[in-house]
């Protein structure tokens, strides 16, 4: 039998070609051929063939620009190169604890339609919890007069530790069961291809791309709701460890055997700091068991409560310490804390700047910025949404490529 005669780091270079292309144009939006090929210092032949290869797939498609002759008037119109927006619906999905937020974009973000999925139950077994994602999304389609069939493909973000390059959660507080492979299980259950990631790397691809982590090339997402999440880019991407258990912030520990994690540890940061905590903290002695969120224990210290001032105070104070750490491992550009709550006020006081700063390595160089982004309550799903878009473009591409072999 006859060997292709184009060998795997060809296709490879070409896959790389046609994805940096794609990129390109999803960053500037309407260019011409000979600015891409200027742009990534390549030939325009090269560009030539990428982009009739991501017009073949859908990808992108041409339309007709003005140029503008030097003199600033109008010059004779030319072949400008976008994406096409139409050609994929992708559903992003964040598992939260007591709903599921789903919203639809095109394949340039732009929101088609978003619905909110109640859950009766935090914690789903992993055939439940597919299913119930199923569920979730006939219904947001039957917003816009669709089906599942029509989508190109979802990516569902959880909390815990997941391996995204193979759809393996080794953890989740969303989750009964450990080590669990969703491949064969969303595959069987979804018509079009599925991502899990973790809601964290989410949300920091999320800040990335239409964030305040937009231009910015090493930066932290720190994020904070029922527990505590990091992201990281690192040189423009996401870094996500060998295991893809990485960046668990939330689970790095600020007391020797200190309070009890939902992960089994103890002294862990978020056990101190997420959301869990303090309303544990709050009711542990059986009182105040009317208190559901941050915000109901903002509004009491508020009031002059002085059990949940000091609660706030503490997590405050070990929220200082864990970021002292973060500047000082990786010094990055900037810290963004990311959430939907409205209640980081205890978390931005001048004690805990103070703590900070107490903690970091002292050079004669000013901090790195903290900067604290409340996002809608669709912040998680917006994330999810843009990693699927950059999974379908990775697919149709690696299509074209077993095409053309
Ligand atoms: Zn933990």
């Amino acid at each position: 039998m006859l060997k292709s005669k184009a060998s795997p780091i060809s296709l490879e270079q070409r896959n790389a070609t046609r994805l940096r292309v794609l990129e390109h144009i999803r960053t500037k939006g309407a260019v011409p051929r000979i600015e891409i090929a200027s742009a990534l210092q390549t030939s325009p032949a090269t560009v030539t063939a990428a982009t009739a290869d991501l017009i073949s797939a859908g990808l992108i498609k041409e339309i007709e620009g003005e140029a503008q002759s030097k003199s600033g008037k109008r010059g004779r119109p030319k072949v400008l190169l976008q994406l096409d927006g139409q050609s994929f619906l992708v559903a992003g999905l964040k598992i939260a604890r007591q709903m599921i937020s789903i919203i639809l974009v095109d394949f340039e973000g732009n929101e088609v339609t978003s619905h909110k999925f109640p859950l009766d139950n935090a914690r789903m077994s992993p055939t439940d919890f597919v299913s119930t994602i199923q569920k979730a999304l006939e219904e947001t389609c039957a917003k816009i007069d669709g089906s599942v069939e029509q989508l190109a493909g979802v990516s569902i973000g959880v909390a815990g530790q997941v391996d995204a390059s193979r759809n393996f959660v080794h953890w989740s507080s969303s989750i009964t069961e450990r080590n669990v492979d969703f491949r064969g299980l969303l595959s069987n259950q979804l018509p079009c291809p599925a991502f899990i990631e973790n809601d964290a790397n989410l949300v920091a691809k999320a800040e990335q791309l239409f964030g305040l982590g937009k231009g910015l090339k090493n930066f932290l997402v720190v994020t904070i709701e029922h527990g505590v999440g990091l992201g990281i880019i690192l040189d423009g991407k996401l870094y996500r460890g060998k295991r893809g258990c990485g960046a668990e912030f939330g689970h790095t520990k600020v007391q020797l055997d200190g309070a009890l994690c939902q992960c089994g540890q103890r002294g862990c940061l978020e056990a101190y700091v997420g959301d869990y905590a303090l309303i544990r903290e709050m009711t542990v002695t059986g009182q105040n068991n009317e208190l559901k969120t941050v915000s109901d224990i903002h509004d009491r210290a508020i009031s002059g409560n002085e059990r949940a001032a000091s609660v706030l105070a503490r997590a405050g104070q070990m929220f200082g310490l864990g970021v002292s750490n973060l500047i000082n491992l990786f010094d990055p550009e900037c810290i963004i804390v990311s959430g939907t709550q409205k209640s980081f006020e205890h978390l931005c006081t001048d004690e805990v700047m103070a703590r900070i700063r107490n903690g970091v390595i002292c050079v004669d160089a000013a901090l790195p910025e903290i900067r604290v982004h409340h996002w809608g309550d669709l912040m998680w799903a917006k994330g999810a949404a843009a990693y699927g878009i950059e999974q379908i473009s990775i697919l149709k591409v690696k299509e074209l490529a077993a095409n053309a072999t």
